[in-house]
């Protein structure tokens, strides 16, 4: 059984061995996701936060719970702690590795330093639970540039709470392409197990929920023939699946070919080139792009 920061190495130690183009751009994202994943190995030392009741009845309707329920933002001093340690040791990795986001970085930091960053309203935003545009404000920064940052820096804590909330989840009620407890859509798309199920890992919180494998998350269509599957020769267990009636498409993964212990976030930020594929056949990405 490999750690998180062991399947994130062995990832991107693949990607590199068979992407060798590849290699420069993989080197940034594997800090920055590195460092996420030690903070996650760290974050179940926080007092859990109570669980709300959820009524299997909206999941059903298609409501997410946490339209209903606060069920990812908290006030609590020691989860707002814990978010002020994420921001001050992501933000160096983030600032050094991607140029665009280095006076982004430095500005929040400085911020957080002086006590002048507001801790709670930025962890709500990114948390699901508010619009980012009067913190960014406040910091002279572009709010697209400060939500990324946020939402990076709050992944670890969100991670950590969908791994709380995903077992209250009853099996089969779901059936939206959106995750059932954010509402977010789904960064890739992961076949597992011997017979390949299929699992939609989400964009913000990184739940993993059932999904058909015929079927598109965006649209909803479930007409197979719609399905288009874009990949490299050799490299079918890394693709772009393209639905025809939408023209979107989502990475996909097969566990089945790339090994059970694979990291799929190592994989969402490192397949580069297939959104080149995707794109050149027509296709553009899902509401998830980048988030
Ligand atoms: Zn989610
Ligand atoms: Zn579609």
């Amino acid at each position: 059984m490999y750690s998180t920061v062991e399947r994130i190495e062995r990832s991107f130690a693949d990607l590199e061995k068979n992407h060798p183009p590849l290699a420069g751009m993989l080197a940034p994202f594997k800090a920055l996701l590195v460092e996420r994943a030690r903070l996650r190995e760290e974050a179940p030392a926080l007092p859990e936060l109570p669980v709300p009741k959820l009524d299997p009845e909206r999941l059903r309707q298609g409501v997410f719970w946490a339209a209903d329920a606060e069920v990812f933002a908290t006030d609590r001093p020691e989860w707002l702690a814990f978010f002020r340690q994420s921001l001050e040791r992501l933000l160096p990795v983030m600032g050094a590795n991607f140029p665009g986001l280095a006076r982004e970085a430095e500005t929040v930091l400085a911020a957080l330093a002086r006590g002048r960053l507001d801790l709670a309203g930025l962890f709500r935003c990114a948390a699901g639970g508010g619009d980012i545009s009067g913190v960014a404000g406040q910091l002279g920064l572009p709010a697209d540039k400060l939500a990324f940052l946020a939402a990076e820096a709050a992944r670890p804590l969100l991670e950590h709470r969908a791994g709380q909330l995903g077992p209250s989840v009853p099996e089969g009620v779901w059936s939206r392409g959106e995750c059932p407890l954010c509402g977010r859509p789904p960064e890739i798309s992961i076949l597992r197990g011997q017979v390949g199920q299929r699992f939609l890992r989400c964009s913000r919180c990184s739940h993993e929920w059932r999904f058909p494998r015929s079927q598109c998350p965006a649209c909803m269509n479930d007409d197979h023939t719609g399905l288009e599957f874009l990949y490299l020769k050799d490299r079918e267990g890394e693709r772009a699946e393209g639905c025809r009636f939408c023209k979107r498409y989502l990475l996909g993964l097969d566990a089945r070919r790339l090994g059970e212990s694979l990291a799929p976030e190592a994989y969402a930020a490192g397949l580069a080139h297939l959104h080149l594929l995707a794109a050149e056949s027509g296709y553009s990405q899902g509401p998830s792009a980048g988030a």
